[in-house]
């Protein structure tokens, strides 16, 4: 394989991709079903060629080197401008997705102020545009006015300014009327209500996974009872507004447990407009890993000390996140509807935070996971273990994630010859170190600090320009 790329003003992040050659390469293109050997050709930002190779050209060529991708497409990130640029920025948010793969990122509107009116939409396009980064900045706007929860935001003003949905995340939509309402509005808009399924009532103080670690830890339990009992509201109200406005569409973000994911499924062949996602950390991580384990969870049992699986230190705040980190048979579940459809995409939730937020104690800690750099690593970890089909992990983040969009994302899907280049080109066989230095985010609240994550990405490329190639 052989990858030649010339930019046209000398390479930086930013310039037109003059000419990129690449030969014998791992391809696969999830919107058109295909995966393979084939040679790439772009010129002037044009994917000018994609040319499948048979058996005899394409010589030993397999998916376990470098791969070619459709750029990756993610549902959910926080990039913490305006309000707290201490954490993350545009341009550093931007520059991290594309060290992680993605072209596209939607961003949640729990910013301060929270976009919930168009300025605060042209204030982080304007910033995209300075940033002089590629990556595709997309925004979703608040449901409710400050995300409050009280009064709908002017879904209407906001969708003529171009968001791509509707959430309130960080928090939940509370009160069921109000969501009743946003799905009637935003399904008549053609856009989709983007929920954090969490019954607050039940969530009151608690730090950990209901279960034996937290048990273990002194931690005060998080009921998988308060994301089910939310996704099973959700539906109700979902089912009992498609009748009336049939556009309405809702789609469950970051859903961690087998029971949630067991009620889209029955939805879902019920017919109801859901869609959802789970995320590589609670794909790949365990709540075992508070007390120390560092297994993967496809790895994990059922008691980390009785099998002697603590290796680290306990009460790691990096590992705060909401929902919580759940058990191995939760993680099972993630990875399960990742391979029977009930998940659509994988989604990083990306929730940069300063050390400073973070570096207290494990309770008080802010919840979140800098992840949008470590999720291609986590996906391919699953799929070296054999626990998930490459070409499956690869339409997890883009075309599943393109489609819940729908015609908001704007382009065609996947790698289409005619059309500005965008894709991602990575090592599968090559490792890469996870460090504070390595992680272009400016969180570094992560778990895997000091790990080393297989696929190292060699070259992002973004509507025709080059978003992220290694120094
Ligand atoms: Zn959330």
């Amino acid at each position: 394989m052989t990858l030649a790329v010339r930019a046209a003003a000398g390479g930086g992040v930013g310039e037109l991709v003059a000419e990129l050659s690449i030969s014998a390469a791992w391809v696969v293109d999830p919107d058109s079903g295909r995966e393979g050997p084939a040679d790439l050709v772009v010129r002037d930002g044009i994917l000018e060629a994609l040319t499948w190779l048979e058996a005899d050209d394409a010589g030993d060529v397999d998916g376990r080197g470098i791969v070619v991708a459709p750029g990756f497409v993610d549902l959910h990130a926080h990039f913490r401008e305006p309000g707290n640029e201490d954490a993350e920025t545009i341009a550093s948010g931007s520059a991290a997705a594309a060290h992680g793969g993605f072209t596209t990122v939607c961003l949640m509107p729990n910013t301060t102020p929270a976009l919930d009116e168009p300025g605060v939409l042209s204030r982080i396009q304007a910033a995209a545009g300075a940033s002089g980064s590629p990556v595709r900045v997309l925004a979703y706007g608040a449901v409710s006015a400050g995300r409050a929860g009280e009064q709908l935001a002017a879904l209407g003003e906001l969708a003529d300014a171009g968001v791509v949905g509707f959430s309130d995340d960080g928090s939940p939509v509370r009160s069921p009327s109000l969501l009743r309402s946003a799905l009637a509005y935003a399904g008549a808009l053609g856009l989709p209500v983007i929920d954090h399924a969490e019954d607050l009532a039940l969530t009151e103080g608690a730090e950990a996974h209901d279960g034996l670690v937290a048990t273990v830890l002194g931690l005060s339990g998080w009921p998988a009872a308060a994301e089910e009992s939310a996704v099973a509201r959700d539906l109700a109200l979902l089912a009992d507004v498609v009748p009336d406005v049939p556009g309405a569409r809702l789609h469950l973000t970051h859903l961690s447990t087998a029971g949630s994911l067991d009620l889209v499924r029955r939805a879902k062949a019920a017919g109801l407009p859901v869609t959802c996602d789970v995320t590589p950390h609670h794909l790949a991580l365990t709540d075992e890993w508070l007390a120390g384990a560092r297994r993967w969870a496809w790895d994990a049992g059922e008691d980390p000390w009785r099998e002697e699986a603590i290796v680290a230190a306990p009460y790691d705040p990096a590992l705060r996140v909401n929902p919580p980190l759940r058990s191995a048979a939760d993680a099972a579940a993630c990875l399960e509807a990742l391979l029977d459809g009930t998940a659509d995409a994988v989604a990083t939730d990306h929730a940069p935070h300063r050390l400073i937020d973070k570096q207290v104690e494990f309770g008080l800690a802010a919840n979140g996971i800098s992840g949008i750099e470590t999720a291609l690593g986590l996906l391919l970890e699953a799929v070296d273990a054999g626990h998930l089909p490459l070409a499956r992990a690869i339409e997890a983040l883009t075309a599943g994630p393109a489609r819940v969009l729908g015609s908001r994302f704007g382009r065609p899907i996947g790698l289409v010859e005619g059309q500005p280049a965008d894709l991602v080109v990575f090592d599968r066989s090559e490792a890469w170190t996870v460090e504070p230095d390595t992680l272009r985010s400016r969180g570094k609240n992560s778990a895997l600090v000091g790990r080393e994550l297989p696929g190292r990405v060699l070259l992002t490329v973004a509507g025709g320009r080059v978003a992220y190639q290694p120094d």
